[in-house]
């Protein structure tokens, strides 16, 4: 164990977004030296990271030849290669998480059937291989309105799923294989990120809240959760069964719904550190970045404990701005007490891209809250 830190040891991470860049940061406090493969020279990570290898992680031979560098790989992406990591697992390569739990995540209709093979509570669903079909289905009364069309593969941020009330709307659906479930009555939206280690150790963070903005980037994450405490123990026991289910080593997102009637249904979930968990660096014990770390080198799971509550708000680029990067209202909000600041490090922005996050710190969530107003107000992504 001891040898995968302060040494030659090499850990490869696929993409070097935001999420790339605090993992390598982690990585960093333990002396672990980090490859990033990503297309762009530029990304968040390439500033930080020890070595940075240019390849697209789709492709699979820049997988393969990215996997010849770096004696283990992690991820911070789904969309990446399953061939290559397969074929890199089969010549004994450490991947984690392993690529066949990544290769059913990936795709959304083979999550919703491992849910349901592994009674998972989550929306009921059917699957269809294009548009045409569910036309057919609705048309005739197999499946009935309102309902949820998400494509199988490559959504994200809300993008690739359509939300049908009746028949008018047919034509907003979206073309390509998807699965149709149940609308589900949103009371809260909520989200567990688990971790368990190669022991089999598990360990949950606290629940956090999720509110979204128009275009369904998380506005706001409340942490912790004020939703009833038999409400928060079922989100862990959904999200402890899950990770088991899974065999998984690393850590897992999990997005969950909370209904009008109090009942749980998991929503979807990401085998990698998420947005969710970005308040998780200076709010609780242990970020999420050091416990993927703990989990894949099988070090003993980080304490998962609340310091103090927090809001966290995404810093997105204003909708009337492109190109080179301005921020606004730095310095006022870097005096307020308990304001911690992210930025990616992205030249470019861009109308609701994702240029960095804001962790506020408070005594309640109602102070943290307030705070976070004055910040949304103040700290603004513009361009010169
Ligand atoms: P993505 O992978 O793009 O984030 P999600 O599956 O999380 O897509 O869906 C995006 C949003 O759409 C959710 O956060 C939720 O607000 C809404 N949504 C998704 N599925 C349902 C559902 N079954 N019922 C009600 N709302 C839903």
């Amino acid at each position: 164990m001891e040898q995968l830190v302060t040494s030659d040891f090499k850990l490869g991470i696929i993409a070097g977004g935001q999420l790339g860049k605090m993992l390598v940061l982690a990585a960093s406090n333990w002396d672990v030296k980090t490859f990033i493969l990503d297309t762009d020279g530029h990304c968040p990570a390439s500033t930080c990271c020890t070595q940075f290898v240019k390849g697209n992680q789709l492709d699979y031979n820049a997988v393969i030849r990215f996997g010849g560098m770096v004696d283990m790989i992690t991820f911070e992406i789904e969309n990446v290669n399953i061939e290559a990591l397969q074929k890199l697992k089969a010549e004994g390569k450490k991947i984690f998480p392993d690529p066949d739990a990544l290769a059913i995540i990936q795709d959304k209709g083979l999550q919703k059937e491992f849910y349901q093979n592994n009674n998972i509570p989550s929306p009921q669903f059917f699957l269809f291989k294009n548009k045409a079909e569910i036309i057919v289905a609705s048309e005739a009364g197999t499946i009935t309105f309102p309902f949820v069309q998400k494509l199988r593969k490559g959504g994200y941020d809300g993008k690739g799923v359509a939300i049908i009330h009746s028949l008018n709307e047919l034509k907003n659906l979206l073309e390509g294989a998807s699965l149709v479930e149940k609308l589900v009555e949103i009371q809260t939206e909520i989200s567990v990120i688990v971790a368990r280690n190669r022991k089999g150790e598990i360990k949950c963070f606290p629940v956090v809240e999720m509110e979204f903005n128009e275009a369904n980037l998380v506005e706001k994450l409340i942490c912790p959760s004020v939703l009833e405490e038999k409400i928060l123990q079922q989100a862990n026991e959904i999200a402890t069964q899950l990770i088991s289910s899974f065999n998984l080593c690393g850590i897992l997102a999990v997005e969950m719904f909370v209904d009008k009637n109090n009942v749980v249904w998991v929503n979807e979930i990401a085998p990698r550190p998420h947005n969710s968990g970005h308040h998780t660096i200076e709010s609780v014990i242990t970020s999420q970045y050091e416990q993927l770390l703990r989990a894949i080198f099988n070090f003993p799971l980080g304490s998962t404990q609340l310091k103090m509550p927090s809001v966290m708000i995404n810093l997105l680029g204003e909708p009337n701005y492109e190109g080179p990067v301005k921020y606004e209202g730095l310095t006022d909000c870097l005096g307020i007490e308990g304001v911690k600041i992210h930025l990616y490090g992205k030249k470019i922005t861009k109308p609701y891209r994702k240029m960095g996050h804001v962790t506020i710190l408070a005594n309640s969530i109602e102070e943290a809250k307030k705070k976070a107003g004055i910040v949304k107000q103040k700290l603004k992504v513009k361009s010169w």
